[in-house]
């Protein structure tokens, strides 16, 4: 995904070790595999493109947005078909060649566009507020267009979030390690990988961002952001040790830099208690949640997402925890059954937490009824 490995023999590099090549700035382990890579491995072909392009990170970038785009129009076709872009008022991009995408939650006929339209406007916009200092708020605003729509205000998802990823990327890259447009758009491109499904990728992505910000010294709250986001890529590839190492890690970094009533502790609290909750051990997950869960209750208020998904994972420690008794199970049915209304009442019935929820709380109604009936059977 990033070029953190030697071209020639894919020795890990990281972001910063080894020799470059003098014109194109390809990395290499040694001398060695740069003669062999020009030698044998193509690059006296490839090494004025690339220098062309603006040096091998640029180059890899431009290579992957091109494949971001086209698997993103290509998931929208059904949906883009017929449609133009509202920024180009073409259906095929001028230059790219590139199929529209819709990925927000614009309806009907409004929010069909190019990501390179959508990428180049969010540029421009972003260079005239920092040209013209407008300000933190408006540079803010401005940075948003990066990774939300600006007619319905929702964020990308999926694979037009990883188009975006790239294209954000792609425009920054260039510049040194610690500007801040080059360290934001690392963060939103390990996001939109994430977001395509693909955690092995978003992964190295993420690990690379974190050693990075840690040689620069980024501040610790900047640190924990990233962590968070590393966790969850280590619990979808099924690292689930690491995962549970990075949260408890995360959870104590919150307790002591934002207290235990900030809602960033609180969310901390809960990744860890799910990822204790995976690996079964339900019981350390349980005297962490009847910490926590009561100060959510209280802080964040019972309509919270926070305090749902808090009390769904209580639910759970009490219904598979070690020697649950038939009363830990009606506990966790009465639990599950009130976070159930309150999620049909806040979020409605299609929202995914209130459907998860509710099949969930199927699964433990069937195994309180198993518990409660007697087991001999016969008349
Ligand atoms: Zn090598
Ligand atoms: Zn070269
Ligand atoms: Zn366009
Ligand atoms: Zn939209």
């Amino acid at each position: 995904m990033l070029l953190t490995q030697c071209a020639a023999c894919a020795t890990e590099l990281g972001l910063s070790l080894g020799k470059k090549c003098g014109r194109c700035s390809t990395r290499y382990c040694g001398p060695e595999c740069q003669v062999q890579h020009w030698r044998e491995g193509g690059h006296d072909q490839l090494c004025k493109p690339i220098k062309r392009a603006g040096g091998a990170e640029k180059y890899n970038a431009n290579k992957r947005y091109t494949e971001a785009v086209t698997v993103a129009a290509e998931a929208c076709a059904e949906d883009t078909s017929g449609q133009t872009c509202y920024i180009c008022t073409q259906a095929l991009h001028w230059k790219t060649r590139e199929g529209l995408v819709r990925g927000c939650s614009c309806r009907g006929t409004a929010g069909f566009a190019h990501v390179s339209c959508l990428a180049e406007q969010a540029k421009i916009l972003l260079a005239e507020a920092k040209e013209n200092n407008l300000g933190e708020d408006a540079i803010n605003a401005r940075w948003r267009q990066w990774h939300t729509c600006g007619l319905c205000k929702q964020s990308y998802h999926g694979v037009v979030q990883c188009a975006f990823g790239w294209a954000c990327w792609k425009t920054y890259v260039g510049r040194p390690e610690t500007d801040t447009c080059r360290l934001l758009a690392m963060t939103l491109l390990g996001n939109g990988i994430s977001a395509a499904g693909h955690y092995e990728d978003a992964l190295a992505v993420e690990e690379a961002n974190l050693s990075m910000r840690r040689r620069l010294g980024d501040s610790e709250e900047n640190i924990l952001v990233l962590q968070c986001n590393l966790a969850t890529s280590y619990h979808m590839v099924g690292r689930r040790e690491e995962a549970l190492r990075v949260r408890q890690n995360v959870y104590s970094g919150r307790l002591r830099l934002d207290g235990e009533e900030h809602q960033m502790t609180i969310r901390a609290a809960n990744n860890y208690a799910s990822s204790l909750n995976s690996l079964k051990r339900h019981g350390e997950a349980k005297s962490l949640l009847l910490k926590t869960m009561p100060v959510a209750r209280r802080v964040l208020g019972e309509n919270d997402i926070h305090t749902l998904k808090m009390r769904w994972a209580y639910a759970h420690t009490l219904c598979y925890g070690e020697g649950a008794t038939v009363d830990d199970v009606r506990e966790a049915t009465t639990t599950l059954e009130e976070t159930e209304r309150v999620a049909r009442r806040v979020f409605g019935g299609a929202y995914p937490l209130t459907v998860q929820i509710e099949s969930y709380l199927r699964k433990v109604r069937a195994a309180l009824r198993a518990r409660e009936e007697p087991s001999s059977g016969g008349p």
